[in-house]
């Protein structure tokens, strides 16, 4: 039953509506025009005949040629009468949100019904109805959990291949396994880039398809001299294209939120008959619609990696590339989140570039030498495997089946060193038992939405009464940002209107009540005020509305009843800093008595570490503190930290300094103060430092 590209076309031409009754609208018609035009939909027959063929087919076209709206449309009308899904995934939230509003258009139907999309903690989908999903990578991934056959679907495309994320490359090596048992099933793995001899290897037997795109020269400038400061070089280009240069919208890309905001009030401020639009994940739809919508006036959309190959915006003529970005690392004998910014890859750089010649011929300004270019920046960029710890994955992939992670069929295997690691952290919380197998902890915390740690700190919080404020905890800590907004120039100003929730305590504690506070007045006119007033975010509090939401019915379920809310007394922080003390105590840290202040050591690894500067703890004399995060940004930091009582710590079994302990990797407990203080908790309950069971 396959089908031709003009049997697809003929059935867009129609007047009537092949999935409801009554005519297209005026709209469908207009941007069906723009669709023919583009260079994906030129190949549609030649595509079909390709993908009729293979099985596993990987797809490479210049980006803006019509990979992620128009292919997965293809896919569909061909696939229809098998009654299945196809699904279509993105890295980013962003991308499968606007990609799935685009098509909803594109196909003039209501975006959740048959074309919808599924993110972290929002579904736009509608069980029965919905034919083709845009979801993100992870989302994908979760399903795969419980149906390692793909089985809802009859092609998975994915999308933005080259990025590269975990999600991907553990969904690529779970459907390189679900091909052979399914033959009815189809992969597409769509990249930007045209080397994609990483996938066809990795897929034996796929089939290549590469649509060439159409674009136009884009020169690229160089700069003479290194730059010290790109923000303000950049900011200099602006000006000068701006004043001097033709018309044609803008395009910067800078490397964090904060970044972009006073890039763009410094252009504001600065530039007359300019439109400056910011772009970036946490943008409300409203703010994000702006950047595609038309003006009278020069845009500058001043943006993150987003714009650099996942969303395409049309009129960009001159790019600004500072030749920068935040990039991750990760180092697993420290158990350290590495976050700076660096050079990109020249693949990077050549996207960015290509983002000035989509219209017309454009320009592109590189802030950096061509001699940096050439030298500096590696070919690629890096994969997220080895961005990060990956207990997630390790336990996903443990859930599904495949014990030997290490094993497993990886497109670039992780470092042995941080599967290790990995291993390691999860035998202590009680996720994997001994011999390497999952237990039935571990089998509830991954079915958890946020990291899995977080469920041992649910079950204690159960215990000890506070589970109502937990689950708000651990949502607040699953946001990609903090409710508490840190703007570069007011940062001061910002600090001390966040002294109103903080607990010198915990962080976790200064959270919630700001969050608490924020429910108070929510339903009150001026909210956007208050959190302005208090340098909250309003968009991050509002994520945690809901991703609270879903945990709580999830945890309940775990639980067996309803969530237990504290009562405020005199306890009340007692009992929460006790129950993150027994969930977290695999990243506990000890204060280092001879190194002035404010600096501890990890009882893991002996590793020394300040707490962060936003953080409430700062400068308060607390002997014990547990932390969510261990992070380089410069200087090594605890972020998101608790003060906690060693009473707390001693009868759990990764404090036990006998052989056992030992042989778990919990605590080479090599600081002695450890030790020291930990006995002399002991002889204050009046216990022998021998083994005893533990209860966590
Ligand atoms: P690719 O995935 O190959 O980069 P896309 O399918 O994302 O290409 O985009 C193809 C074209 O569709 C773009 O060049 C742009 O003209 C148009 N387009 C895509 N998404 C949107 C959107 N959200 N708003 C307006 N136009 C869009
Ligand atoms: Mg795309």
């Amino acid at each position: 039953n396959a089908t031709t590209a003009a049997q697809a076309m003929a059935l867009e031409d129609g007047k009537a509506h092949p999935l409801r009754a009554g005519p297209h609208s005026t709209k469908f018609f207009e941007l069906l025009e723009s669709r023919r035009r583009l260079p994906v939909s030129r190949e549609h027959q030649n595509f079909l005949d390709v993908y009729h063929k293979a099985q596993v087919m990987v797809l490479s076209s210049d980006t803006g040629s019509g990979k992620t709206t128009q292919i997965p449309q293809f896919v569909l009308f061909d696939e229809f009468a098998s009654g299945k899904v196809v699904a279509c995934t993105q890295p980013r939230r962003l991308a499968a949100v606007t990609a799935a509003r685009r098509v909803a258009a594109e196909m003039d139907v209501q975006l959740g019904e048959e074309v919808g999309y599924s993110v972290r903690f929002d579904d736009c989908t509608t069980s029965d109805q919905t034919k083709l999903k845009y979801m993100t990578d992870g989302r994908l991934l979760r399903e795969a959990m419980n149906d390692g056959n793909f089985s809802a679907y009859s092609c998975i495309i994915i999308d933005e291949a080259h990025e590269r994320t975990k999600s991907t490359d553990i969904l690529m090596a779970l459907l390189k396994l679900a091909v052979a048992s399914r033959p009815d099933l189809k992969v597409i793995i769509m990249s930007a880039t045209i080397d994609t001899e990483t996938f066809t290897s990795y897929f034996s037997g796929a089939s290549t398809f590469q649509v060439l795109g159409r674009a136009h020269p884009v020169t690229i400038n160089y700069l003479s001299e290194a730059t010290p400061d790109y923000f303000f070089a950049a900011l200099h280009t602006v000006k000068h294209i701006h004043e001097k240069m033709a018309d044609g919208d803008i395009l910067v890309f800078l490397t964090a939120v904060g970044e972009i905001e006073q890039f763009c009030s410094k252009l504001r401020d600065g530039l007359n008959n300019l439109e400056v639009l910011p772009l970036y994940a946490s943008l409300s739809p409203l703010e994000q619609d702006k950047v595609f919508s038309r003006s009278s006036l020069r845009k500058c959309v001043v943006s993150t990696n987003v714009a650099e190959t996942s969303v395409t915006i049309d009129g960009i003529v001159y790019v600004v590339d500072p030749g920068v970005s935040k990039q991750s690392g990760y180092n697993p004998r420290a158990d350290l989140d590495i976050l700076l910014t660096g050079p990109i890859s020249k693949a990077s750089a050549r996207q960015r570039a290509g983002r000035a010649g989509r219209t017309r011929p454009g320009v592109c300004f590189r802030l950096y030498t061509e001699d940096t270019f050439n030298n500096t920046f590696i070919p690629t960029s890096i994969p997220g495997i080895f961005q990060s710890e990956i207990m997630s994955e390790i336990l996903l992939l443990k859930t599904m089946g495949y014990n030997a992670v290490g094993r497993f069929d990886f497109i670039t295997p992780p470092h042995t060193e941080v599967y290790l690691r990995g291993l390691q952290d999860l035998v202590a919380l009680g996720y994997i038992a001994d011999n390497g197998a999952i237990t039935q902890k571990g089998r509830m915390a991954v079915k958890l939405p946020v990291h899995p740690a977080w469920y041992n700190a649910i079950l204690e919080s159960h215990k000890l009464g506070c589970s109502d404020e937990m689950i708000s905890i651990a949502a607040l800590a699953s946001t990609q940002q903090s409710i508490f907004w840190r703007p570069y120039g007011p940062r001061y100003a910002a600090d001390i209107a966040h002294r109103r929730f903080s607990c010198g305590q915990s962080d976790h504690i200064s959270q919630l009540s700001a969050f608490h506070a924020y429910g108070h007045i929510r339903e009150e006119m001026n909210v956007d005020q208050w959190c302005f007033d208090f340098f909250l975010c309003r968009r991050t509090l509002e994520e945690v509305i809901q991703i609270r939401r879903q945990l709580k019915g999830i945890a309940e379920t775990m639980l067996g009843g309803p969530l237990k809310v504290a009562p405020f007394d005199a306890n009340y922080k007692v009992i929460i800093r006790k129950a993150l003390a027994r969930g977290f105590y695999y990243r506990s840290a000890i204060k280092c008595e001879d190194q002035g202040s404010d600096i501890y050591v990890t009882v893991h690894g002996n590793h020394p570490a300040g707490i962060h500067p936003g953080s409430g703890l700062v400068g308060v004399n607390h002997e014990w503190v547990v932390y969510d995060t261990f992070l380089y940004t410069g200087k090594q930091y605890i972020q998101n930290v608790t003060a906690v009582d060693p009473d707390w710590l001693i009868d759990l079994e990764y404090f036990q300094d006998d052989k056992l302990s030992r042989k778990r990797g919990a605590g080479e407990l090599r600081q002695p103060n450890v030790k020291l203080s930990l006995d002399k908790a002991r002889a204050k309950r009046g216990q022998s430092s021998a083994h005893v069971p533990s209860t966590v």
